[in-house]
């Protein structure tokens, strides 16, 4: 089930100087203005300050995995290559606010070991960066008409205004940093003054990533624009953020304790980002309506959830096999008929029977080692250069 759509102001507090400048901008950020006149990260006009197409996908990335001739494959750019995906923002979100990040963060993925270069780097910055990237590549796919429609008289956009309405949290998170403003998150039910309650309006997850396998590409860029979320792996690291008022990583973290200073191999993250994208398909969708405040002591946008503090959002009865059957076998490029058996029950890379880490094989000895096991499936791959190993969880 896809977030909300239906993200109202129905209240604000205030008690500074200029809280109307401050509602202005969770306005115009609900409005969703034109990319063609306003920059789609502060919304400065393209009138008044200089606008400069840039790389959604920062170019040392792309120069790092060689990827500017490679096509992109996620949902709404296929064909695309990565160095054509390039949008309009403002010199001053190019150069300062969001420049700044790239500073830090482009040494840091092209060390050599980036998962233990990013360790100093705050959860929000790596959160901002990828948010940046998520909602840039929904802004320009929501701004193109979609090609095949181009003979209808009105062609619909390649992203449907419903989708994008439904990653506003993410533009506001960015619209705050970049003019300087904090952006939180609490619940329907919090305190009359919650400050205490305030929690990061995402849920980030960084992972080790084993990079033994040389077969594997050591990039991937993984895009969910109904869900709000986006994966990106890059050498030894693999992120995995969600737009969501940090409801995952508020309920679901335990879910994925087992995973806790492992190393995963690139096919069992691409499972995980399944797996995490599929658990926010089942949340109530109280939990994706979003009010929003102005706090001027905080100077911050309050982004209050349509759930309560203490409510568990994630409902089995919204549990769909087959929905979760065709994301994970979308995720990791199987047949989704292939990932679940007759009787409901889901291989997984990840897991051991006893709940435990499952190491992914890689070398001749760790896949005899899985021959022998019975419990273990190895499966003939999709891609010849492929090898995944399986079992029944
Ligand atoms: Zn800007």
């Amino acid at each position: 089930m896809p977030r909300s759509p239906i993200w109202p102001i129905t209240g604000w507090r205030f008690n500074g100087d200029d809280p109307a400048m401050s509602l202005r901008m969770i306005g115009d950020v609900l409005r969703l203005r034109d990319i063609a006149t306003h920059c789609p990260l502060c919304g400065r006009s393209t009138q008044r300050y200089v606008h400069t197409e840039e790389h959604i996908v920062p170019l040392w990335l792309q120069q790092k995995h060689d990827l500017l001739n490679q096509r992109l494959t996620i949902p709404n750019f296929i064909d695309k290559r990565y160095r054509s995906v390039k949008i309009g923002i403002c010199a001053r979100c190019n150069n300062q606010r969001f420049g700044a990040i790239e500073s830090r963060l482009a040494p840091a993925f092209t060390h050599p070991d980036p998962y233990a270069a990013l360790a100093r780097v705050d959860d929000a910055v790596l959160a901002f960066w990828l948010g940046k990237i998520h909602w840039l590549l929904a802004r320009k796919s929501h701004s193109a008409h979609d090609h095949r429609q181009r003979d209808d008289p009105s062609p619909g956009r390649i992203l449907p205004t419903e989708v994008l309405e439904g990653q506003r949290l993410c533009g506001m998170t960015l619209r705050c940093f970049a003019t300087g403003k904090g952006m939180v998150a609490c619940h329907r039910d919090d305190p009359p003054v919650p400050q205490f309650f305030y929690e990061a309006p995402y849920t980030l997850y960084r992972f080790r990533i084993d990079e033994r396998d040389q077969r594997i590409g050591a990039f991937d860029l993984i895009d969910n624009a109904m869900l709000a979320g986006i994966a990106l792996r890059s050498g030894s690291v693999g992120l995995i953020c969600l737009f969501d008022g940090g409801i995952h990583g508020r309920f679901l973290t335990q879910r994925y304790a087992y995973l806790d200073g492992n190393a995963l191999h690139p096919r069992q993250f691409s499972e995980l980002v399944g797996q995490i994208f599929y658990d926010q398909t089942v949340c109530d969708p109280s939990a994706a309506w979003v009010d929003y405040f102005w706090n001027t002591p905080l100077r911050a946008v309050v982004a209050r959830l349509g759930s309560p503090r203490h409510w568990d959002p994630y409902l089995a009865k919204h549990d769909d096999p087959q929905r979760r059957a065709h994301m994970l076998g979308f995720y990791t490029q199987q047949d989704p008929a292939s990932v679940m058996t007759d009787d409901g029950r889901f291989f997984t890379s990840l897991r051991r029977l006893d709940g435990s880490f499952l190491p992914f094989a890689v070398t001749e000895a760790e896949l005899e080692a899985a021959r022998l096991d019975p419990t273990m499936e190895l499966r003939p791959p999709i891609n010849p250069t492929i090898r995944r190993r399986l079992f029944e969880s």
